[in-house]
């Protein structure tokens, strides 16, 4: 039978935060977008640490900030790490880089069935055609461009939809981006495989970190700790492949081999039960997670999120690398379908952006697994790789907290204008005002904050940012060269003036 033929301006296939983020920025434009989403919502997803880029940049543009608040999800000041050759464990606070001073110093810890539920039903409201149960199962494609794509209804008819545009964010597990040609490159470093299971009744870090993601090193591998409710923790061990072996067998006595041996976390969970019913009750594994296809888009097809690439679990950057990359293909998109530059340019600069990103964290991760160093060579590492020229430990949480792209989207300039912008006067405040790090390198960090170098950087930094807020004069600079700017509403791209 002859599939049910329909057209759109643009199709997303997956309905995650890297589709749900694409498409909602596409209708706020008022584009007829479908969303393809082959389960039923709410389903099971891992990644449930957030960074504040996400959740106060993209959340602000998507209109979720009041939503997000009222889920009461777990607020996360920063990470503390049990890591490198320091017995002690140590923290970072996201509220040490200027750009992320203030109230939006903050991310979430989610259970991503409801956090991406939200995004996804947010995108419905926005004007999306949302439709569930439906895989994708064809990309339609000619010599010249790719044409739409076919998918099969929950009543099992299939249907095929003409689009100017079909955005991938089908994740790590889909085939559809094979569809842009080019090769899925595996890393050569990042061969890591993860195990993981949910708890109740885990022991919390003392406040006011309580809320923060604890991340522990062992001989093998590290755990991730991850508080998602008062009750409920995520709790997931990540070991190179040279190790696969040892998940031979029973999961749960495997898993619970690694804990033991991770004395930090086997403290942690001493009172602990492993949840065995419902959504959290499975041990699962996921390997192969460590890759970047060789090309991003093709005319008529762009990928976005896992789909497009991902690097690793440690310090929460796939949710956002999705949701930048959703921010960055529907302001590609939308310049194309208001005629206002061509694909070849604006796609230019969406790959050119999204692998920058993309590269600055695989750097910076590398760096981090470097398990034989004490944490000032990841300060250090962290400084090299953003090539920013700010103090160690800003670079580091600027970059942790994924606002080292630059995008203003992600920062908190209303509060910069209110809180900083005297800055040189501000700098012992935001200090004494953030707790610093609760470790022995806080004395440093306090020293750090009164060099003059940081004064200029936090300067500039809002000097940037003030003229965001005020309009016309401000306009970011391009961050490539020859690159495109946002537009004023930060929807599209324009030409740098
Ligand atoms: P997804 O969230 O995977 O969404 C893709 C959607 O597409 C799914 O809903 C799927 O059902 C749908 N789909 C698939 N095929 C089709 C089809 N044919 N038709 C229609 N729909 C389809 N990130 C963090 O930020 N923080 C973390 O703490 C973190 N921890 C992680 C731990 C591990 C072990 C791993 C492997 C990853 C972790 N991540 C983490 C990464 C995070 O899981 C992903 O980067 C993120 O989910 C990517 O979002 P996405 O929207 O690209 O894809």
């Amino acid at each position: 039978m002859s599939p049910i033929i329909e057209s759109a301006d643009v199709v997303v296939i997956g309905g995650g935060p890297g589709g749900s983020t694409t498409a909602t920025l596409l209708a706020k434009r008022g584009h007829r977008v479908v969303l393809l989403e082959k389960e039923t919502f709410p389903r099971y997803q891992i990644g449930e640490s957030l960074l504040p880029s996400t959740v106060h940049g993209i959340g602000r543009m998507l209109g979720v900030t009041e939503e997000l608040e009222k889920a009461a999800f777990t607020v996360k000041r920063g990470g503390s790490f049990r890591w490198g050759t320091n017995p002690v464990p140590w923290n970072f606070l996201f509220a040490v880089a200027p750009e992320l001073s203030g109230p939006t110093s903050t991310a979430y810890q989610v259970e991503r069935m409801k956090f991406d539920d939200i995004l996804l039903r947010n995108a419905a409201r926005t004007g999306v055609d949302v439709r569930e149960n439906s895989p994708v199962t064809e990309v339609v494609s000619d010599d010249e461009r790719v044409r739409g794509v076919r998918y099969t209804d929950p009543d099992g008819a299939e249907h095929e939809i003409r689009a100017t545009f079909v955005v991938d964010a089908s994740g790590n597990r889909s085939r559809v981006h094979q569809n842009v040609g080019g090769e899925r490159l595996y890393s050569d470093f990042f061969q890591n495989i993860a195990l993981f299971g949910y708890f109740t009744g885990g022991k919390r870090l003392p406040a006011p970190d309580s809320g923060n993601i604890l991340c522990a090193a062992f001989d093998e591998g590290w755990i991730w700790y991850i508080p998602l409710s008062d009750e409920l923790t995520s709790v997931g061990v990540v070991i190179a492949r040279e190790h696969a072996a040892k998940l031979q067998g029973d999961q749960e006595q495997a898993m619970r081999g690694f804990l033991d041996r991770c004395e930090i976390v086997k403290d942690m969970l001493a009172d602990a039960t492993r949840v065995t019913e419902g959504v959290y009750g499975e041990i699962r594994t996921r390997k192969d997670y460590s890759y970047t296809n060789s090309t991003f888009h093709r005319p008529g097809m762009v990928l976005v999120g896992d789909a497009a690439c991902f690097i690793d679990p440690v310090f929460s950057t796939g949710v956002h690398l999705a949701t930048y990359a959703g921010l960055l293909a529907a302001r590609s998109i939308n310049t194309v379908l208001a005629g206002e530059s061509t694909e070849e340019r604006v796609f230019a600069e969406f790959e050119g952006r999204y692998r920058r990103e993309y590269r600055v964290f695989y750097e910076f991760l590398s760096a981090f697994y470097d398990m034989q160093s004490n944490e000032e060579s990841y300060f250090w590492k962290a400084r090299k790789v953003t090539n920013f020229n700010a103090t160690d430990l800003e670079a580091f949480v600027s970059l942790v907290g994924g606002v080292h792209s630059g995008e203003q989207a992600f920062t908190n300039a209303d509060q910069l204008v209110g809180g900083f912008r005297e800055s040189s006067g501000a700098l012992a405040d935001a200090v004494e005002r953030t707790g610093a790090m609760d470790t022995e390198t806080g004395d440093k960090m306090h020293h750090l904050f009164g060099t003059p170098v940081v004064r200029e950087v936090m300067a500039e930094m809002n000097n940037v940012q003030v003229r965001g807020v005020l309009g016309e004069q401000a306009r970011e600079l391009p961050l490539l060269e020859d690159g495109l700017v946002p537009s004023a509403d930060g929807l599209a791209w324009t030409e740098a003036k």
